[in-house]
């Protein structure tokens, strides 16, 4: 067969991201790419929901895939010219680091809570049943596929690789949180990766990622952006509010299964098991069959179904209001009013009434954190940074969600 020719994808982050061709890895990881499974990524929105709150933010898993394989190539090919023995592991780095995202559902994260579905275990499913993938992956070492599994469930017999790509302060989080931040305009978030990548080191004795001494403050840079970030974008009261719509959408199309029109692939997962869908049946799934259902049961006659599918798909979404700082009973006063004036207005409170809640971690010692390499041998990076320190709080937001047709008698008098 003969070899595919290199090949290069255009980033606004990165610049060129070239594959080499005549280099055995890079051929497979082009050979990847061109899978059908693959190439679904195009058609999941990174972002879920949020392009609705951040009109930028419309960028793919495929994109960010391959964000996340050129920054392993990058730290890993830096770490390999001066630890040439990591170089036996160069292949099962980089494919992992291209496909760790290939087991997810429309929208995303949103489909996971809704579907109580896990891209991760989807990931390990097509990395095992998609023939394309399996085959190519089979025809480089039959052991690759499980190889690039222990990765994900950080197995990985040196931990530097399971490191790269899920931990702490892996090229996923550096990818995603340069991505996301440069899509959503969100200016202060905006990472610093060729510090990081100085930064990052190999310990021989320990097989672990770590982080030099010096390093330490475009670390602590990163860790507040990642704060940040999940505090003003990720959790932003209108991606919650329009995934709540999503999921009541859903709920409600259950209720009506049996004379609601609907394809076989959108039936099957409304109504079996998620992890029990056959590999077809996942496949076929992307942003764009959940937004054609939308758009056909806008019209369809039942009021509370058609209504919300229009509210999504013309972006009328619910009004948020924080109600983090009222206690338990000034909350239950406000979300009863709500519910009278809904039930007034000829609304029904299960579909358009709820109380949210978010949680932002900005860093957790949870498993693992982040090596520090310091005079004293390693340590965990929140030893040696108070700033590092603070951010272990958790801090916990609720939000009121309601249409707007209530909203001037709901805060009135
Ligand atoms: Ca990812």
């Amino acid at each position: 067969m003969p070899r595919p020719s290199s090949r290069t994808y255009h980033d606004p982050l990165h610049g060129a991201i070239t594959l080499d061709g005549a280099d055995p890895t890079e051929a497979l990881l082009i050979q990847l790419i061109d899978t059908p499974a693959f190439q679904r990524l195009r058609r999941i929105r990174q972002l879920g929901p949020a392009s609705l709150t951040f009109h930028g933010a419309e960028g793919s898993r495929f994109t960010h895939s391959l964000g996340v394989m050129y920054v392993a190539r990058r730290i890993f090919d830096r770490l390999t010219a001066r630890y040439p023995v990591l170089q036996q592991h160069r292949t099962v780095t980089l494919c992992a680091a291209l496909l760790h995202d290939l087991g997810h559902g429309p929208f995303s994260h949103t489909s996971e809570e809704i579907f109580q579905s896990s891209h991760e275990f989807w990931t390990r499913r097509i990395l095992r049943e998609s023939p394309e993938i399996r085959g190519y992956l089979n025809a480089v070492s039959p052991s690759l596929a499980d190889q690039i599994a222990q990765v994900y469930l950080k197995q990985s017999p040196v931990p530097l690789i399971s490191q790269l790509i899920t931990s702490q302060l892996d090229c996923d989080r550096l990818d995603y949180l340069m991505r996301d931040s440069y899509f959503t305009g969100a200016s202060y978030g905006k990472l610093d990766l060729d510090r990081i990548v100085l930064a990052l080191d190999y310990d021989p004795v320990t097989q672990q990622l770590v982080v030099a001494r010096k390093g330490l403050a475009a670390i602590e840079h990163y860790l507040v952006v990642r704060y940040f970030m999940y505090a003003q974008v990720y959790n932003h009261p209108k991606n919650i509010a329009a995934s709540w719509i999503l999921e009541r959408i859903l709920h409600r199309a259950r209720q009506l299964l049996g004379r609601l029109p609907i394809d076989v692939t959108l039936l099957a997962w409304l109504t079996k098991p998620n992890e029990s869908l056959t590999l077809k049946e996942y496949l076929k799934a992307d942003d764009g069959l959940l937004m054609y259902h939308f758009q056909q049961w806008s019209d369809y006659e039942d009021d509370i179904l058609s209504d919300l599918c229009r509210r999504y798909c013309d972006r009328n979404l619910f009004k948020t209001k924080s109600i983090s700082a009222l206690s338990d009973a000034a909350r239950q006063s406000i979300f009863s009013k709500a519910r009278t004036l809904l039930r007034q207005q000829g609304f029904n409170p299960d579909y358009y009434l709820t109380v949210q809640t978010s949680t932002t971690r900005g860093y957790t010692l949870y498993q693992k954190g982040i090596n520090l390499l310091s005079d004293q041998g390693i340590c965990e990076l929140s030893e040696l940074s108070p700033l590092v320190q603070t951010l272990t709080q958790p801090s916990h937001r609720a939000w009121l969600i309601y249409p707007r047709e209530i909203e001037p008698q709901l805060w009135a008098d």
